[in-house]
């Protein structure tokens, strides 16, 4: 577990199990919360700096760079498969002397594709637990990215009927948030964000009113990791270790 994510929050393990009332809005992430998906990028980023085998700098250092590549296209181009297929090519024409030549560009362009063609793999008891929570909750799945992509993942994934709403957000801030809220009507105090990114489920949702509860995974992307905010007054922020864990709550 990366230290970014440690900080003071409370432990699923040591927080009271009595559920909360029915019928509390559930904000729920979608990448590598219900399902896999920044390994499929981490391995793809593997077969590309070995690809790219570079004379001079380690793959750390081919590593560190992709990281800056990719901040920067985010913010021009937002998130999806697009943009990552944009960081791969900026990446390799900073990084290397040698003319991308359309035999390296559609090379560079598999590993990005290699993604796409992913199934999807649902992480541990999704499907029951979402099941479970809908017969007593309102959910309502929220995801940012590339609308397209991400519409396509849920129906693939079989889980879209146990929501009553789905928003795919350009980005995840403060304002977002307070624009869902709105949009569907929820009261603070009985909604929650639930999510694995600290920096884009946890802390903005914080921010802006809501509740939130922190399901860490492993291989959260690197761009996602930032110290976890403490709960302002009247606010919770539980730490679950699964999304399962949900059920003992809600
Ligand atoms: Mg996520």
């Amino acid at each position: 577990m990366n230290d970014l994510f440690h900080s003071n929050e409370p432990q699923g393990a040591n927080v009271s199990i009595s559920r909360h009332s029915t019928n509390q809005t559930l904000l729920i992430d979608a990448d590598d919360t219900l399902w896999e998906n920044n390994i499929y990028f981490e391995r793809a980023i593997a077969s590309f700096i070995s690809y790219l085998d570079h004379r001079v700098h380690t793959p750390e250092e081919v590593r560190d760079h992709l990281n800056r590549v990719e901040h920067a296209t985010v913010l021009s181009h937002g998130y999806g498969l697009h943009s990552f297929r944009r960081s791969l090519i900026t990446c390799f024409e900073q990084l290397t002397d040698e003319p991308l030549t359309a035999d390296k560009h559609s090379r560079i362009e598999c590993f990005a594709q290699s993604i796409a063609d992913q199934e999807i793999e649902l992480l541990p008891r999704v499907a029951l637990t979402l099941a479970e929570l809908a017969t007593r909750h309102r959910l309502i799945m929220v995801t940012k990215g590339d609308k397209i992509e991400q519409t396509d993942k849920l129906q693939r994934s079989g889980l879209s009927p146990h929501f009553n709403g789905v928003e795919v957000l350009h980005e995840k801030n403060h304002d977002a948030y307070q624009a869902v809220s709105a949009q569907y009507a929820c009261e603070s105090c009985n909604t929650w964000m639930i999510g694995n990114s600290p920096r884009s489920d946890i802390n903005p949702a914080l921010s802006a009113g809501l509740n939130a509860i922190f399901i860490p995974h492993d291989y959260t992307w690197v761009l996602e990791h930032e110290v976890v905010s403490q709960p302002p007054d009247g606010q919770h922020l539980l730490r679950l270790t699964t999304f399962a864990d949900l059920t003992r709550h809600f």
